[in-house]
């Protein structure tokens, strides 16, 4: 196969130019796949970033600040069509970088379509309001851009993530430094080549990749910075919080979660049976949306926990380009931290695990997807973050139980309901403590239109939909007085 890498990987785009970072020095991308190096990408710093933030600044000064809203909803749709254009060639981009299994990694190269059009037919119609005020006045709103926008991106979804933060951005009309994670960057920079192409002015859209410690804390310290969006782990969140506290600066916070499906006596289970195994092992469970615990009403817990194993014995683990059904984890570093949780599953039941195919290189980030069993609510396995395929079952008795048990951890970003009853539906849906409630369907497709963000230690702020444009720009309050 000829190299898929289309475009020189080691450099920065900063003001509309591609160019090494000043350091000079750059950092090895590995395939999780083989363990293999796939190439070198920049190692920006701070001074990196502190051009990137200056273009973005210069840029807000001149054409792409000047540019109607009609004219920057028509770069994103013609990105969106370029990505489409280029779908295969971004899924094989992604899956040697991230090892997501080719078919996943497609879906994703269409969502990040779906993300520019969406944003791109959304730019022109965010307006403020016109508020009955005095005698005398003539009160509205105008909504506005922040200005620069900083986006940190993790590795587990880029093209999805850089889609619903830096599209929404950009259609408000701010611009945007993008630090993609430093484990996978590959369809960052593809993205951005794209947008060159696609007549996005210089300095509108910056691209400086390298450690988070380094280019991404830069880039959250900076004083030219107007808004943060940051998606990844609570720890570095809190960092990010932080660092954008010291310039009161507005953050978008999307830290994961520990999602339950909630399934009860009355659910239709060949309905459910697809989703609750497949939303804990898509992308071999490195989703902030994973669903990780699975409570089940006692009277259908063993038909459940039967049919998941069942399911789970089907699941085969292998090369992305192979294109099972899971790929490797993104390394070797997020290996060890899997099997350190599963090792402290040692004690509790497993009811099933998937296979490695036996061509997976020895060098690949593989683990088992692994279902344990009756589950304590308040084991390590239950209440924290794995980010690998690992799901828990825990049985209940009543809907308070139920309630109780989904509410009881640090997290909130989605739940799932499945029943027919219609009131408990209703319930359920008030009393979860999450940011999306799902009603006999989980993710509902990965809507690019529906808002999504999480309560408690998942963060806060909201992407996706109408509302991200909410989030990146801010309302001014015009108050004319003419007697
Ligand atoms: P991380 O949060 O450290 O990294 C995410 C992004 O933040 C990367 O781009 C990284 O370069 C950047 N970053 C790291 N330190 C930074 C800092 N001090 N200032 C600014 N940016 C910084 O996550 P990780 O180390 O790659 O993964 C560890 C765990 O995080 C995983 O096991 C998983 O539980 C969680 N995680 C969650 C998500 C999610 O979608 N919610 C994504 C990735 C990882």
């Amino acid at each position: 196969m000829s190299n898929p890498i289309w475009f020189d990987p080691s450099l920065c785009l900063v003001n509309g130019k591609w160019c090494p970072g000043t350091s000079g020095q750059t950092l090895p991308l590995i395939n999780p796949s083989d363990g293999v190096e796939l190439c070198q990408i920049a190692r920006g710093t701070a001074a990196d970033v502190d051009a990137a933030v200056t273009a973005a600044k210069a840029a807000l000064q001149g054409d792409w600040g000047r540019m109607t809203a009609l004219d920057r909803g028509r770069i994103l749709t013609r990105l969106g069509q370029l990505v489409l254009d280029r779908v295969d060639e971004l899924a094989m981009l992604e899956a040697m970088d991230v090892g997501k299994p080719l078919t996943q990694a497609r879906a994703d190269a269409i969502a990040l379509a779906r993300y520019c059009e969406f944003y791109g037919g959304a730019a022109d119609k965010i307006m403020g309001e016109t508020i009955p005020y005095l005698d005398g006045y003539t009160v509205y709103t105008l909504r506005e851009p922040h200005g620069v926008t900083g986006h940190i991106v993790p590795w587990n979804y880029p093209m999805q993530i850089i889609g619903r933060s830096v599209g929404a951005a950009l259609a408000m009309g701010n611009a945007a430094v993008l630090k993609p994670a430093e484990e996978a960057c590959l369809t960052a920079l593809a993205f951005a080549h794209l947008a060159v192409e696609a007549g996005l002015p210089a300095g509108a859209l910056n691209v400086v990749p390298g450690l988070g410690g380094e280019a991404g804390a830069a880039l959250t310290a900076h004083p030219g910075v107007h808004h943060i969006s940051f998606t990844g782990s609570v720890a570095t969140g809190a960092l990010v919080q932080q660092a954008a506290g010291r310039n009161v600066v507005p953050v978008t916070l999307e830290l994961g979660g520990k999602s339950p499906q909630l399934v009860f006596d009355d659910a239709d289970l060949d309905a459910a049976l697809p989703f609750l195994v497949n939303a804990g092992i898509q992308n071999a469970g490195q989703t902030c949306s994973a669903s990780s615990r699975i409570l089940v009403h006692r009277s259908v817990y063993e038909e459940v926990k039967s049919r998941m194993a069942q399911a789970y014995g089907d699941l085969t683990v292998g090369p992305a380009a192979d294109d099972q059904r899971l790929g490797p984890l993104i390394s070797e570093r997020q290996k060890q931290i899997v099997t350190g949780f599963l090792d402290q599953g040692a004690d509790l039941p497993i009811a099933a695990q998937g296979h490695i195919i036996d061509t997976a290189p020895q060098t690949g980030a593989y683990v088992r997807p692994t279902l344990f069993a009756d589950v304590p609510a308040d084991h390590t396995l239950a209440r924290d973050e794995i980010f690998g395929p690992v799901q828990v079952l825990i049985p209940f008795d009543t809907e308070e139980e139920a309630i109780a048990i989904a509410n009881s951890t640090d997290f909130g970003l989605v739940a799932s309901i499945w029943t027919r009853d219609g009131g408990r539906q209703m319930r359920l849906a008030k009393q979860l403590r999450s940011g999306q409630v799902f009603i006999n369907n989980y993710g509902a497709g990965g809507g690019v239109e529906l808002p999504f963000g999480g309560v408690g230690k998942s963060g806060h702020g909201r992407e996706k939909g109408f509302e991200a444009l909410y989030g990146f720009s801010q309302l001014k309050t015009v108050a004319a007085y003419h007697g």
